[in-house]
């Protein structure tokens, strides 16, 4: 049985966690620390707060403080580090939450996580760290896919202070020998994403008929993974995964963002015509109205320092672990799409 603290469990990608381990493992403990930003939502959580295993506390990682008392109290032996800022595009506008946040925050969790495990009371435990493949930097059409031995080279601020952690939660390891673990894992999609993030603007702007922004030319490359295989993964590699390892995550499935378009707004007509009832629900959306979603798309400025493809090489977690993503990307977004429509009272108060 575990006892698991999860930071930023109140975001996109910890209350997904949140949910697959509660029913993954009904006898672990989890509990949640989460500041509850822009980005958290307590709401994310309400099945979750009626089982006794769980419980959210309301609070800062970079409160070392709360820390140490909550991993104490709740004798906690495994850490899994979401917390951060996550927005790119915040990132460029204000990179000074992404310092103190991804990296002071990161570290303060780090000093937290020594004191308790390795000062004070020593015992087997685990520090997962989630990063991200944007750490790599930028791939050209014929580079080879970023693998963990890739030299970082963040462009963003959002990237770099990403990569700071990463280094901070390596330091810690083979300085003081905190049994930790990294995964860089590439872009997610699915349930509970804030509507700022690519896939699930594109889908509630259509259903309130404004533009679909693409930045450029449309022709940035990213891999794509279904939240519930990147949190498969971390199952993994808490279960398996050897101390001191970085592990990518990744889909085997690069897309270009116009291919994402082209994807998702076919799919949106489908559900409309299926569905009468949408048309009434959402009667100036494109297809209420007769018109294909995709003459929603316009192209904008492209982002400042916008990487052009990221591409991801997760052998090692094939290979050592034997991990597989399961969900394919149509059936992905297909089920993000239902999702959406599914939830407008949790996205309709955040755009
Ligand atoms: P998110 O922005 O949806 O959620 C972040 C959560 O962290 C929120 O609940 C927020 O309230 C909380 N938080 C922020 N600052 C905090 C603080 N100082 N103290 C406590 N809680 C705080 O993010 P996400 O998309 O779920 O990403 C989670 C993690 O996964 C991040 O570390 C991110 O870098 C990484 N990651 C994300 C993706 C992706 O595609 N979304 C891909 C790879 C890695």
């Amino acid at each position: 049985m575990k006892k698991l603290l999860v930071t930023g469990g109140a975001g996109f990608i910890g209350t997904n966690f949140v949910y697959y381990w509660l029913d993954k493992y009904p006898g672990d403990r989890v509990i949640i620390l989460d500041a509850l930003t822009y980005a958290g939502n307590r709401q994310n959580l309400v099945r979750a707060e009626k089982n006794s295993k769980f419980e959210f506390v309301h609070g800062n990682i970079l409160d070392q403080e709360l820390v140490e008392t909550l991993l104490e109290k709740y004798d906690i032996d495994t850490i899994v580090h979401f917390a951060a800022e996550s927005h790119v595009d915040r990132s460029i506008t204000g990179p000074d939450e992404f310092i103190n946040t991804n990296i002071i925050g990161t570290h303060s969790m780090l000093k937290a996580a020594r004191r308790i495990w390795l000062d004070k009371k020593p015992k087997e435990h685990r520090f997962h760290h989630i990063s991200t493949d944007e750490v790599y930097g930028t791939l050209t059409s014929s580079d080879p896919p970023f693998s963990e031995t890739t030299p970082y080279a963040p462009n963003s601020p959002y990237a770099a202070s990403k990569a700071a952690s990463d280094h901070l939660v390596r330091a810690y390891h083979e300085t003081y020998g905190l049994e930790v673990t990294t995964s860089n894992c590439s872009n997610n999609y699915g349930p509970y994403q804030f509507p700022e993030k690519f896939i699930p603007l594109m889908i509630t702007n259509i259903l309130n008929n404004r533009p679909i922004p693409v930045y450029g030319d449309g022709k940035q490359i990213r891999d794509w993974l279904y939240v519930d295989d990147h949190n498969r993964g971390v199952d993994l590699i808490l279960d398996k995964g050897k101390i001191g390892e970085t592990y990518n995550i990744g889909g085997n499935n690069e897309q270009c963002n116009l291919a994402i378009v082209n994807l998702v707004c076919p799919i949106m007509d489908q559900m409309f015509d299926a569905f009468p009832e949408l048309a009434r629900r959402y009667p100036n959306a494109p297809p209420s109205t007769g018109r294909p979603s995709a003459t929603l798309i316009i192209h904008v400025e492209d982002r400042a320092g916008h990487d052009r493809r990221y591409a991801i090489n997760a052998d090692k977690i094939f290979s050592a672990l034997g991990y597989e993503p399961k969900v394919s990307f149509e059936q992905g977004i297909r089920r993000t799409v239902q999702w959406y429509i599914d939830w407008e009272h949790w996205w309709k108060k955040l755009i």
